[in-house]
């Protein structure tokens, strides 16, 4: 059975569970909703409510639900060998193929790939790299790793320290030492009156002087989201990247650019960075390298970099699933459906620009202050004033807005009074216009 007993399962809940990133006082006072199964970009859940979700489950089910040829995958791969570590010079095919089919359409000049179970395991696997690789070339001075304020990369203690997201660092005494951090270029909700290129150019240069201020000689790294997601789709100037990556190159720091929610498809090129035109040397990867079907995540590594790794012994890092064979076969599979059925490109040429013009109709409701997107991601700022960007005070919209999208039939997130959406790569026009009409309805119903 997979609809009915919701109090049952919410009773277990209350019981027994603890779940991520909620309230447990409200989730308790309510109850979770519970999802039973999915087929395409729709959940269902224990109501028999049909729900379109605008999220792809938390960024990651690019090829959308109920891919037979994933499920196949991993249960012949599970009859093969369900398990193997890579540790102590071990290896299995389905983790070597995998490595080769990510050189293929990875940025040129990355063709070695670190594999974890996760984004957050994969930051934690560039702090150490990083430094790692420093100490090799007889720099060891070099550990500091500036990220941005808002910025997310994971829920680990060395994920949540590189990111930005104060009340995470409250909990927990973080960041860990060796972590510097600079604004981010949130034009919509940081930039005044401010032209916008000029913003952008105005927040790359704080990476010159933050360089500056900690010392050339210590600074190690800098890492960032392409676009960030969950610090609220924030799509930074076209003056942005370019003043980055001048001011990388200038001082010999490596780049790395946390790939999770970009990676593969999400701006209608495979990366964020191809997007961008930037050369990163590390990129964390995770969400949509398996579509979400089974944890796995991975770091795809600059030649030059992995050729200074392999000048420096033992890396002593790494992860009982690191690779995890089930979760390669299952990458593999999700990376030839991409391939075959030219969703990147369906992407960039259809589905996106049309995602694209459709949300922007949303600016004309009174809620709205902007509605911006950029691919296979859109966001809604909810302001009192659209003139003067002014939020309401002492209500939080954005939640009741999503509250409404859900027993509406569709998923949008909340950041605060930021709505987002990221929807599955293989959405169609006609379920983006009921996207955007479902949007539109809550918006009204939250007004
Ligand atoms: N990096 C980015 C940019 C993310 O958005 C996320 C998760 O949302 C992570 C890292 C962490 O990934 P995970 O939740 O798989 O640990």
């Amino acid at each position: 059975m997979t609809e009915g007993n919701t109090q049952h399962w919410q009773a277990l809940g209350r019981r027994h569970h603890l779940p991520p990133f909620s309230d447990y006082k409200a989730l308790n006072a309510k109850g979770s909703r519970i999802i039973t199964r999915a087929e395409g970009v729709y959940l269902w859940d224990s109501a028999g409510n049909r729900i379109l979700d605008g999220m792809a489950g938390l960024w990651c089910v690019n090829v959308g639900y109920g891919r037979e040829e994933l499920v196949q995958a991993a249960a012949r791969q599970m009859r093969e060998l369900p398990y193997y570590n890579l540790f102590f010079q071990t290896a299995h095919p389905p983790v070597l193929e995998l490595a080769e089919a990510i050189a293929e359409i990875a940025p040129a000049g990355m063709t070695h790939v670190f594999f974890t179970g996760s984004g957050s395991e994969s930051n934690d696997t560039v702090l150490r790299m990083v430094r790692h690789y420093w100490a090799v070339k007889g720099q060891p001075q070099k550990q500091v790793i500036i990220g941005r304020w808002n910025g997310y990369h994971g829920s680990t203690v060395a994920g949540a320290s590189l990111g930005g997201m104060k009340a995470m660092h409250g909990q927990g005494g973080l960041p860990i030492p060796g972590i510097e951090h600079i604004d981010q270029p949130y034009w919509y909700g940081e930039g005044g009156d401010e032209d916008p290129e000029a913003f952008g150019v105005r927040m790359a240069e704080q990476l010159e002087q933050k360089i500056l201020q900690v010392g050339v000689e210590k600074v190690a790294a800098f890492i960032a989201e392409p676009i960030q997601g969950a610090g609220g789709v924030i799509i930074p100037p076209d003056s942005y990247w370019p003043k980055i990556h001048e001011i990388l190159a200038r001082y010999d720091i490596l780049f790395i650019a946390d790939e999770v929610i970009c990676g593969f498809g999400r701006t209608g090129e495979w990366f964020g960075s191809d997007y961008y035109g930037s050369a990163p040397d590390l990129m964390p990867i995770a969400k949509g390298l398996t579509s979400g079907y089974v944890p796995m995540g991975g770091v795809i590594v600059r030649d030059e970099v992995a050729a200074v790794l392999n000048e420096g012994g033992e890396f002593f890092h790494g992860f009982t699933y690191s690779g995890h064979p089930v979760a390669a076969a299952v990458a593999l599979e999700n990376l030839r459906i991409l391939k075959r059925e030219g969703i990147i490109d369906r992407v960039r040429t259809h589905t996106a620009p049309y995602l694209q013009r459709r949300w922007r109709e949303l600016a004309d409701h009174p809620l709205v202050g902007e509605a911006r997107g950029l691919g296979m991601l859109g966001a809604l700022e909810l302001v009192k004033d659209k003139r003067t960007r002014t939020r309401f005070s002492g209500i939080e919209l954005g939640m009741r807005c999503r509250e409404h999208c859900l027993d509406n039939g569709l998923v949008m997130r909340a950041v605060g009074d930021t709505l987002i959406i990221s929807p599955p790569l293989v959405i169609s026009e006609a379920q983006i216009d009921e996207l955007v009409s479902k949007a539109r309805l809550c918006l009204d119903l939250t007004a």
